[in-house]
């Protein structure tokens, strides 16, 4: 049967009673599973250990959502040996049954798409709406790497010439280790993972210490989907001791990262080391954080372009690597600017998770709400005008309301660290151009965009703006998968474009075949 060509997952709308009561429905169910315990999983065996992982909620942290197993360095050895072996079978697994996999999953999924949600509602503080998009961008990774493997598989174009008949294949690389941050607790790693193991690799799972619960639900669902034991192995622990090892091991091929950049700079060290007995050079595709900035020019719908500030920099409580952290706006609209987010930012209802009324929830642990409130103070002392927000909220979860400074220096700290949290740095410039400058100058490139009405304005910012991603007159975060393919510059990254025709190829590797005919 052909397969339909891929179309975006559509978002729920929850202002539809039947949608709102499946999605209580699901709130309830995974309410009704807190505390309950979850084994690593190695070729299909599932270990226990003294040394224990909790998940906690966000929004009341006494609720621990999950308890997990922490792999130490004798399991993760375990694990890559594990996924070595279990290669030497998957690599020939025809790439059709393989993309089957996914498809089957996607199918799962989408039936059980509240679910999933939901697990991200409690985790990692995710509102309705934001958990719902992350869910859906899971089914569209599973879809649409399905069918990019199809097309990889396919006969490849080389050029003729008599006597020879030659081919082009891709075969896949090895052991992956997917390494994956919590704020997309299930569609980056979702994307990783299944384009790694459609390519024919095998993998091994370490999810984020903030969001294991998440990663266990991708698990289980590829395991429904009845893809082999030992292809997909899951292991928790700790970042620093364990990832170290996983990275470090010879028979580790490829490490698939998404996180921070001093994480991502330090697996990248640690993968270029060769160790002893090892055959290859490790690939690492690293995709990192962000300091993106929104350019409003004076020629513009300003209610409008605040509007879209205000999502960018606030949806999921600022905590996407895209999100907006810097507006850089013309002096000619500075002030008028300035009443607008303010006033915006002030009816945004931030609260638990799960109520759907809140427009934001809680950040995701107490360190980093901690983290947060240090950028406010380092940007007020550093001369920035706090206009809104600014301190922990009160109540039992980690929450801290949309907080803007004003008048940020373009080489303060909160202009040029990612704070990762619900802070928009308001920087001044002359200008247009200066603007642009101001938004090329530090040391990442993921997102960013201009609100201008000026053809000649957008010409210029679409070449100069050296960014992966980059928006005019619409908001920065919300990338589609197979329609904003998603991956940064410079410190953000690798480019590695998640949801676009080249990624795949991240996982691969060609072989030309030539054979003398007569
Ligand atoms: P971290 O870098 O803290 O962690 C990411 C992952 O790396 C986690 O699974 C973590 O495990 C693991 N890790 C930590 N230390 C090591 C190590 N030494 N070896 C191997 N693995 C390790 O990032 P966050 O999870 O806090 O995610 C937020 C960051 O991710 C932000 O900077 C954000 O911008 C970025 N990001 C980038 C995206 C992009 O596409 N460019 C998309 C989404 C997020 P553990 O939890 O156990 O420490």
């Amino acid at each position: 049967m052909a397969i339909p060509k891929f179309k975006n997952e559509p978002l729920t709308d929850f202002t539809k009673p039947a949608n709102r009561r499946t999605m209580e429905q699901a709130l309830a169910k995974v309410r009704s599973s807190f505390g309950k315990e979850y084994p690593i999983v190695i070729g299909g065996e599932e270990i226990y250990t003294t040394n224990k992982l909790n998940s906690y909620n966000p929004s009341r942290p006494s609720e621990v959502v999950g308890v997990f197993q922490k792999a130490d360095e004798a399991l993760a050895n375990k694990a890559i040996e594990t996924a070595a072996a279990k290669f030497e079978e998957w690599r020939w697994v025809d790439p059709k049954k393989r993309a089957d996999y996914l498809f089957k999953a996607a199918k799962i999924l989408r039936k059980r798409k509240h679910e999933f949600s939901a697990v991200m509602v409690y985790e990692v503080g995710k509102t309705w709406p934001e958990g719902d998009a992350d869910t859906s961008e899971s089914i569209d990774f599973l879809e649409f790497y399905a069918r990019e493997m199809l097309r990889y598989a396919a006969p490849q174009p080389v050029t003729k010439i008599p006597k020879e008949k030659n081919q082009l294949v891709y075969i896949p690389l090895g052991v992956g280790v997917v390494v994956p941050p919590w704020n997309f607790p299930l569609a980056i790693l979702t994307g990783m993972s299944s384009a790694a193991i459609v390519t024919g690799n095998t993998v091994v799972l370490k999810p984020s210490s903030d969001s294991p619960m998440t990663g266990w639900m991708f698990f289980n669902l590829m395991r429904e989907a009845g893809l082999p034991e030992g292809v997909l192995n899951f292991v928790p622990g700790s970042g620093a001791s364990v990832g170290d090892v996983l990275v470090g091991h010879p028979k580790t091929r490829f490490v698939s990262f998404t996180g921070s950049k001093e994480v991502g700079v330090h697996i990248n060290e640690l993968a270029a080391k060769v160790q002893p007995g090892q055959r290859w050079l490790k690939r690492v595709v690293a995709e990192m954080g962000g300091k993106d900035a929104i350019v409003i020019d004076d020629q513009t719908d300003l209610d409008a372009a605040a509007q879209a500030t205000i999502a960018s920099a606030f949806g999921f409580q600022g905590q996407k690597c895209s999100a907006a952290s810097r507006a850089i706006v013309a002096e000619k609209v500075y002030d008028r600017f300035l009443d607008l987010l303010k006033e915006k930012a002030e009816k945004i209802r931030v609260g638990l998770s799960d109520d759907q009324g809140n427009y934001m929830g809680p950040v995701v642990n107490e360190g980093s709400m901690h983290k947060i409130l240090s950028y406010v103070e380092k940007g007020i002392s550093e001369g920035g005008r706090l206009i809104a927000g600014g301190r922990r909220m009160e109540g039992e979860g980690y929450f801290i309301p949309p907080t803007i400074i004003a008048d940020v220096h373009p080489k303060a700290t909160i202009a040029q660290e990612e704070i990762f949290g619900p802070v928009l740095a308001v920087i001044k410039a002359k200008d247009f151009d200066e603007a642009l400058q101001i938004a090329n100058d530090t040391e990442f490139g993921l997102t960013g965009g201009v609100w201008t009405k000026n053809p000649k304005k957008k010409e210029k910012a679409k070449n100069t703006f050296h960014v992966g991603n980059f928006y005019i007159n619409r908001k920065i975060t919300g990338a589609l998968v197979g329609v904003h393919p998603f991956g940064g510059f410079n410190m953000s990254g690798t480019d590695s474009k998640g949801g676009g025709r080249d990624y795949l190829l991240l996982f691969l590797q060609a072989k030309s075949i030539s054979e003398r005919i007569k």
